[in-house]
């Protein structure tokens, strides 16, 4: 199952970048393998996937622990400031930096290990009431505060797009965070690197991909429906 799931997938992100006339090296898929046993991330390992994307600092800490093989370990769920120094060394990039509080939380663990930590600024593009993120119209301040945080490195932009049936419906907002990540770049903050656009999940990483997204965070349409229950 895992490998005809992957390479539908696969089939999709090449055909968005065909639509969009991109290079495929241009988009990361991360496998979001969040609730999924070691087995099934292993299996995906074999199958030549190499980011995986936990939500939860505990099970991202628990799988890399007992995941021997080099691979590269995304947070994109929240993260509160307590839990930072379990994920500082664990994490390649944490997608969902939100407020200046938490970025400060990062940039003390990152100089007690003298590490730089790659972050993304999470946006609530569609300014919903029940999502984690930064207000667009706030966005670019938060960056010139967390541009002065010497071992915190901003690499770009994340945001997880309303729940809706039709994908059409959130081309708009894939539209407005790149838009975003073009104005801020345009600013040459020093500190910040902004190139990533981490957009677009199972039900619409195509549209996602044909806005600019460089990154996908596919978690159903590999690994199947999550049962919360066990
Ligand atoms: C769970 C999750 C995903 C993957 O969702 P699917 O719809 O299963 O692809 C992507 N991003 C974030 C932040 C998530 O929490």
């Amino acid at each position: 199952m895992l490998r005809e799931n992957l390479a539908l997938v696969e089939e999709k992100i090449q055909a968005a970048c065909n639509r969009a006339l991109r290079n495929r090296e241009d988009v990361t898929l991360i496998a979001v393998s969040k609730t999924k046993p070691v087995s099934m991330i292993q299996e995906v390992i074999n199958l030549g996937i190499t980011h995986f994307g936990e939500n939860k600092v505990q099970e991202l800490c628990e799988k890399t622990e007992e995941i021997k093989e080099s691979l590269n370990w995304h947070l994109i769920g929240h993260l509160q400031r307590n839990k930072v120094k379990y994920i500082i060394d664990k994490a390649c990039l944490i997608h969902s930096v939100d407020s200046l509080r938490l970025a400060v939380a990062i940039q003390e663990e990152a100089l007690k290990k003298n590490v730089i930590v790659p972050i993304l600024i999470e946006v609530n593009i569609a300014k919903e009431d029940t999502k984690f993120g930064v207000a667009e119209e706030e966005v670019q301040e938060l960056v010139l505060e967390i541009s002065k945080l010497s071992n915190v490195r901003i690499k770009g932009l994340m945001t997880i797009a309303p729940f809706v049936e039709n994908p059409e419906e959130n081309r708009v907002y894939f539209r407005k965070l790149r838009q975003l990540l073009v104005d801020i770049k345009s600013k040459n903050i020093d500190n910040v690197d902004m190139k990533v656009l981490s957009m677009g999940m199972t039900n619409d990483y195509e549209v996602a991909i044909e806005e600019g997204a460089t990154m996908v965070r596919v978690g159903t349409g590999i690994f199947g429906e999550r049962n919360y229950t066990i």
